[in-house]
Protein backbone atom coordinates (compact mmCIF):
# COMPACT_ATOMS: atom_id res chain seq x y z
CA UNK A 1 0.00 0.00 0.00
CA UNK A 2 1.17 3.62 -1.13
CA UNK A 3 0.54 6.71 0.21
CA UNK A 4 1.80 9.48 -1.70
CA UNK A 5 2.20 12.97 -0.27
CA UNK A 6 3.89 15.79 -1.88
CA UNK A 7 6.85 16.37 0.10
CA UNK A 8 9.80 18.29 0.29
CA UNK A 9 12.65 15.35 -1.03
CA UNK A 10 15.60 16.85 0.27
CA UNK A 11 13.94 17.43 3.92
CA UNK A 12 13.17 13.77 3.69
CA UNK A 13 16.41 12.74 2.62
CA UNK A 14 18.35 13.99 5.19
CA UNK A 15 15.67 12.67 8.05
CA UNK A 16 16.30 9.03 6.80
CA UNK A 17 20.49 9.89 6.93
CA UNK A 18 19.64 11.13 10.38
CA UNK A 19 18.34 7.33 11.29
CA UNK A 20 20.66 5.76 8.45
CA UNK A 21 23.62 7.17 10.75
CA UNK A 22 22.77 5.05 13.50
CA UNK A 23 23.16 2.26 12.17
CA UNK A 24 26.51 2.92 9.84
CA UNK A 25 29.57 1.10 11.35
CA UNK A 26 32.47 3.26 12.58
CA UNK A 27 34.25 2.31 9.90
CA UNK A 28 31.89 4.07 6.92
CA UNK A 29 31.82 7.72 6.83
CA UNK A 30 28.61 9.17 5.55
CA UNK A 31 28.37 12.25 3.75
CA UNK A 32 25.36 13.88 2.69
CA UNK A 33 25.50 16.89 0.01
CA UNK A 34 22.55 18.74 -1.46
CA UNK A 35 23.02 21.22 -4.14
CA UNK A 36 19.47 22.47 -3.82
CA UNK A 37 17.43 23.92 -0.50
CA UNK A 38 13.80 21.88 -1.36
CA UNK A 39 12.82 20.52 -3.87
CA UNK A 40 8.73 18.31 -4.17
CA UNK A 41 8.18 15.01 -5.19
CA UNK A 42 4.71 13.10 -4.44
CA UNK A 43 6.65 10.19 -2.41
CA UNK A 44 5.49 7.97 0.13
CA UNK A 45 7.35 8.38 3.30
CA UNK A 46 7.99 5.07 4.36
CA UNK A 47 9.09 3.73 1.02
CA UNK A 48 11.05 6.52 -0.03
CA UNK A 49 13.34 5.74 3.68
CA UNK A 50 13.21 2.09 2.76
CA UNK A 51 14.64 2.91 -0.56
CA UNK A 52 18.02 4.67 0.59
CA UNK A 53 18.12 2.33 3.52
CA UNK A 54 18.31 -0.62 1.16
CA UNK A 55 20.69 1.56 -0.79
CA UNK A 56 23.04 2.48 2.17
CA UNK A 57 22.84 -1.12 4.20
CA UNK A 58 23.89 -2.63 0.63
CA UNK A 59 26.68 -0.13 0.65
CA UNK A 60 27.91 -0.55 4.16
CA UNK A 61 27.84 -4.68 3.57
CA UNK A 62 30.25 -3.82 -0.01
CA UNK A 63 32.33 -2.09 1.62
CA UNK A 64 32.80 -4.32 4.61
CA UNK A 65 35.49 -4.17 7.59
CA UNK A 66 37.71 -1.47 5.75
CA UNK A 67 37.30 2.12 6.22
CA UNK A 68 34.85 3.33 3.41
CA UNK A 69 32.73 6.59 2.53
CA UNK A 70 28.95 6.46 1.46
CA UNK A 71 28.01 9.75 0.30
CA UNK A 72 24.70 10.92 -0.46
CA UNK A 73 23.84 13.83 -2.96
CA UNK A 74 20.94 15.35 -4.53
CA UNK A 75 20.88 17.80 -7.70
CA UNK A 76 18.51 19.03 -10.11
CA UNK A 77 19.08 16.64 -13.62
CA UNK A 78 17.20 17.73 -17.27
CA UNK A 79 13.50 16.91 -17.50
CA UNK A 80 14.72 14.95 -20.04
CA UNK A 81 16.46 12.15 -18.20
CA UNK A 82 12.76 10.59 -16.86
CA UNK A 83 10.67 9.49 -20.34
CA UNK A 84 7.42 9.44 -18.66
CA UNK A 85 7.52 12.80 -16.46
CA UNK A 86 4.41 14.28 -15.80
CA UNK A 87 3.26 17.66 -17.92
CA UNK A 88 2.98 19.52 -14.58
CA UNK A 89 6.38 18.62 -13.64
CA UNK A 90 9.09 21.30 -13.04
CA UNK A 91 11.64 18.55 -14.03
CA UNK A 92 13.84 15.72 -12.53
CA UNK A 93 15.73 15.61 -9.24
CA UNK A 94 18.61 13.34 -8.67
CA UNK A 95 19.85 11.68 -5.78
CA UNK A 96 23.13 9.89 -5.97
CA UNK A 97 23.88 7.24 -3.32
CA UNK A 98 27.58 6.11 -4.07
CA UNK A 99 29.96 4.35 -2.19
CA UNK A 100 33.83 3.13 -2.07
CA UNK A 101 32.92 -0.55 -2.34
CA UNK A 102 34.40 -3.23 -4.44
CA UNK A 103 31.92 -2.26 -7.14
CA UNK A 104 29.61 -4.81 -8.82
CA UNK A 105 31.03 -6.92 -12.07
CA UNK A 106 29.81 -6.08 -15.16
CA UNK A 107 28.07 -9.03 -16.08
CA UNK A 108 26.46 -9.31 -12.48
CA UNK A 109 25.21 -5.64 -12.96
CA UNK A 110 21.74 -6.73 -15.62
CA UNK A 111 20.96 -8.89 -12.42
CA UNK A 112 20.80 -7.37 -9.27
CA UNK A 113 17.67 -5.82 -9.44
CA UNK A 114 15.97 -9.23 -10.34
CA UNK A 115 14.01 -10.88 -7.31
CA UNK A 116 16.32 -13.33 -5.09
CA UNK A 117 19.53 -12.38 -6.47
CA UNK A 118 21.83 -11.97 -4.46
CA UNK A 119 25.31 -13.21 -3.76
CA UNK A 120 25.44 -12.99 -0.34
CA UNK A 121 25.32 -16.24 2.10
CA UNK A 122 22.30 -18.11 2.71
CA UNK A 123 20.66 -16.77 5.39
CA UNK A 124 21.95 -13.05 4.85
CA UNK A 125 20.47 -11.73 1.54
CA UNK A 126 17.26 -12.10 0.69
CA UNK A 127 17.84 -10.51 -2.65
CA UNK A 128 14.55 -8.60 -2.46
CA UNK A 129 16.54 -4.69 -1.32
CA UNK A 130 16.87 -3.53 -4.75
CA UNK A 131 13.90 -5.10 -6.72
CA UNK A 132 11.76 -3.15 -4.10
CA UNK A 133 14.39 0.04 -4.73
CA UNK A 134 13.18 -0.04 -8.10
CA UNK A 135 9.55 -0.82 -7.92
CA UNK A 136 9.00 1.91 -5.36
CA UNK A 137 10.78 4.48 -7.14
CA UNK A 138 8.69 3.93 -10.46
CA UNK A 139 5.58 3.60 -8.80
CA UNK A 140 6.61 7.67 -8.59
CA UNK A 141 7.18 7.99 -12.23
CA UNK A 142 10.94 7.85 -11.65
CA UNK A 143 13.73 5.67 -12.19
CA UNK A 144 17.17 3.74 -11.71
CA UNK A 145 20.12 4.00 -13.14
CA UNK A 146 23.79 2.39 -12.11
CA UNK A 147 27.34 2.67 -12.53
CA UNK A 148 29.84 0.89 -11.12
CA UNK A 149 33.59 0.33 -11.95
CA UNK A 150 35.05 -2.61 -9.90
CA UNK A 151 37.76 -1.63 -8.00
CA UNK A 152 36.37 1.98 -7.67
CA UNK A 153 33.06 1.62 -6.44
CA UNK A 154 29.23 2.04 -6.90
CA UNK A 155 26.92 4.47 -7.62
CA UNK A 156 23.09 4.49 -7.87
CA UNK A 157 21.02 7.36 -8.95
CA UNK A 158 17.55 8.20 -8.14
CA UNK A 159 15.34 10.14 -10.59
CA UNK A 160 11.94 11.82 -9.51
CA UNK A 161 9.59 14.47 -11.28
CA UNK A 162 10.09 17.77 -9.29
CA UNK A 163 6.84 18.88 -8.29
CA UNK A 164 5.39 22.38 -7.43
CA UNK A 165 5.45 22.89 -3.91
CA UNK A 166 1.51 22.87 -3.05
CA UNK A 167 0.76 26.67 -1.98
P1 LIG B 1 20.78 -8.54 -1.02
O1 LIG B 1 21.38 -7.33 -0.38
O2 LIG B 1 19.78 -9.21 -0.12
O3 LIG B 1 21.80 -9.49 -1.57
P2 LIG B 1 19.85 -6.67 -3.02
O4 LIG B 1 18.73 -6.75 -4.00
O5 LIG B 1 19.83 -5.57 -2.05
O6 LIG B 1 19.88 -8.07 -2.27
O7 LIG B 1 21.23 -6.66 -3.82
C1 LIG B 1 21.48 -7.68 -4.79
C2 LIG B 1 22.98 -7.87 -4.99
O8 LIG B 1 23.52 -6.70 -5.64
C3 LIG B 1 23.81 -8.05 -3.75
O9 LIG B 1 23.81 -9.39 -3.29
C4 LIG B 1 25.20 -7.60 -4.23
O10 LIG B 1 25.83 -8.65 -4.94
C5 LIG B 1 24.87 -6.53 -5.25
N1 LIG B 1 25.01 -5.15 -4.71
C6 LIG B 1 24.01 -4.33 -4.34
N2 LIG B 1 24.46 -3.14 -3.93
C7 LIG B 1 25.81 -3.20 -4.04
C8 LIG B 1 26.88 -2.27 -3.77
N3 LIG B 1 26.64 -1.05 -3.30
N4 LIG B 1 28.16 -2.69 -4.03
C9 LIG B 1 28.40 -3.92 -4.51
N5 LIG B 1 27.44 -4.84 -4.78
C10 LIG B 1 26.16 -4.49 -4.55
MG1 LIG C 1 20.26 -5.59 0.06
Amino acid sequence: PRNPQRSDLVKAAQDALELIRVSAPPNIEIRFQSRIDAAFADLDGTLFFQTLLNLCHNAFEAIGDRPGVVALEISRAERDTLSDIPDEALGAIRVDVSDTGPGIPEDLQAKIFEPFFSTKPVGKGTGLGLTIVRNSVEECRGSVELVSTPGQGTRFSLFFPEMPALS
